[in-house]
């Protein structure tokens, strides 16, 4: 959404609130699509003394895959958005900064920016997910499959010159 800011931009003291929900479904990361459910953003934006500080939150809940098993699973997210605003840049340098367009701001890009940064890149169903085994494919987390551990190559080879010379 677009926030119109015309009626506090020139009003130290007075301040904005906005709540609002966004649409990420179409929004692609790491090949899976997380956002599945609105993304809600509520917040204010504040004259403080002249200048626009901007504060809330974006938060939604992820459906997310583990990167280990594959299991799906989800996972709440809310992140902060802090940030001046700014209706022409004095210093070209500070990207701290978000400019306004005449009195309007786009807080959907914004939202949508903080967003994805928050994200983490890994995803796992838990910290210490066991992962699939690599011979079997089996869920680890419900137990040990059976295999046996995965013998290093080089020992492998030693133990069958160890059989060869045994028969
Ligand atoms: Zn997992
Ligand atoms: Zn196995």
């Amino acid at each position: 959404m677009r926030l119109n800011l015309r009626d506090i931009i020139h009003a130290p003291g007075s301040s904005l609130p906005f709540d609002f929900q966004m649409d990420l479904t179409q929004l692609e990361l790491y090949g899976q699509r997380p956002a599945a459910e609105p993304v809600r953003v509520t917040g204010t934006v504040r004259n403080m003394a002249g200048a626009l500080q901007l504060e809330g939150t974006a938060s939604s809940r992820l459906h997310l895959t583990c990167d280990r098993c594959g299991k799906p699973f989800l996972r709440e997210m809310s992140v902060p958005l802090d940030t001046l605003l700014a209706t022409e840049l004095e210093d070209e340098e500070n990207d701290e900064i978000v400019l306004l367009e005449g009195t309007e701001l786009d807080l959907d890009d914004l939202a949508q920016t903080e967003f994805i940064l928050g994200m983490d890149t890994k995803n796992l169903c838990s910290e210490d997910c066991k992962g699939l085994c690599p011979r079997c494919g089996a869920d680890l987390n419900l137990g040990p499959c059976g295999c046996k551990p995965e013998a290093d190559p080089r020992l492998a080879a030693l133990a069958q010159l160890l059989d060869d010379s045994a028969e």
